[in-house]
């Protein structure tokens, strides 16, 4: 024992590091004749677009030894044309996980609160003890109700206390897959104090086609402090390049810049990204194949009698109502990858990201169910 870790500030004596659920790398190397099926991430099965590559594969000396734009202006001016925003309400990010944590490190110091749901993303809580604040966790919706284990927007709110600094959502939810509407979010956002940074994550709202959900940039404009994140790393397909981003009232981006790393998006991901937003065609493709395979995928699953949370994202959650880990090893033996959920608190839970018809066809035939279970 060196007693370097009691030297380290207190909080991050209990804080315990974000579990990506596999050792990839590992696996990956182990599958090197190509038979790996990762439906443990979310990535998007179908890739980024071809222009982002081709924008990769076009890169210069100049772009790899020199310095990028700190500031990402040719990025942020066209996500700013197409969310209609000004610039200057556009943070980007190493991905979207970073700006999370940066959300954290503004506002939130040792004492104060961070309110999220039971099951949401594991970054919240993590990043309120990075900062040696409390993240308080919501009681999730009950497991029979309409949106089994998603947000509960009024214990949300009664989660809300005068140490609260951020609130912190993601709609559509991951790992649940569950949603709530514009509607319900409006309400809510009526009720929250007008202080309070309320921090949508909609990594995976690209996916969505269910009726009344739709982005909180919609309603931005009545509430300043609604803060909505978006990824390259799903829908774009561009999780290997780290790109995110934010739109909020200017002041918090403004704020989120004081402690920002000034090159904290690299060169080649700015390039791939704007090159990804530039191809419409290839991110309906992937939309519109995801869907269509998260809807069968869906329905397969049920037919043998398993319970499959409602999802609008790129995955879905299987409630086995048994112990998931035999069922989980299962599949790894069989060179399939999905996301173990004891980490969330659901040990009977599977995460599986919706992929090519072929590899869910792969994990489908893989799935073997303890007896009892299946219909
Ligand atoms: C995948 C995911 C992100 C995206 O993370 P990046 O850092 O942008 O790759 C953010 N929030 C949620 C809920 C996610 O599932």
């Amino acid at each position: 024992m060196s007693g370097f870790v009691g030297c380290a500030i207190a909080a991050l004596q209990v804080l315990q590091a974000y579990d990506p659920g596999h050792d990839l790398p590992a696996l990956r190397r182990k599958h090197a004749a190509g038979d790996l099926i990762e439906l443990g991430s979310n990535e998007n099965a179908w890739g980024p677009s071809p222009k982002a590559l081709a924008a990769l594969r076009s890169v210069k000396d100049a772009e790899t030894f020199r310095y990028p734009d700190p500031m990402g202006v040719a990025l942020r001016q066209r996500l700013a044309a197409i969310h209609q925003v000004a610039i200057d309400e556009i943070v980007l990010g190493n991905g979207s996980h970073e700006i999370l944590m940066q959300l954290a490190q503004v506002f939130c110091a040792p004492g104060d609160e961070l309110v999220h749901s039971r099951f949401g993303f594991a970054v919240y809580p993590i990043s309120a003890r990075a900062v040696g604040a409390t993240p308080i966790a919501a009681d999730a919706m009950a497991a029979d109700s309409q949106m089994p284990l998603g947000h509960d927007l009024d214990a949300l709110f009664d989660a809300i206390s005068t140490r609260s600094k951020l609130l912190c959502m993601a709609n559509p939810n991951n790992p649940t897959g569950t949603w709530f509407s514009l509607a319900q979010l409006t309400a809510f956002m009526q009720r929250v104090p007008r202080h309070l940074p309320v921090v949508l994550d909609e990594a995976y709202i690209e996916f969505a086609d269910a009726p009344g959900l739709q982005s909180a940039l919609a309603i931005r404009n009545r509430f300043p402090n609604l803060v909505v994140t978006r990824t390259f790393s799903k829908a774009f397909g561009l999780a290997g390049l780290r790109v995110g981003y934010a739109i909020a009232h200017r002041d918090i981006i403004d704020l989120i810049n004081r402690l920002r790393e000034s090159f904290n998006t690299n060169g080649l991901a700015l390039l791939a990204a704007e090159a990804a937003l530039q191809d419409r065609s290839h991110l309906k493709t992937v939309v519109t194949n995801t869907r269509r395979e998260r809807d069968r995928v869906t329905v397969v699953l049920r037919g043998r009698g398993l319970n499959v949370l409602p999802s609008q994202g790129n995955f879905v959650l299987i409630d086995f109502g048994v112990e998931a880990a035999p069922i989980e090893a299962d599949l790894l033996r069989q060179g399939i990858v999905v996301r173990p959920m004891l980490a969330y608190g659901l040990p009977h839970c599977l995460r599986v990201t919706v992929a090519t018809a072929a590899e869910n066809d792969r994990f489908l035939q893989a799935l073997s169910v303890p007896s009892g279970l299946s219909a």
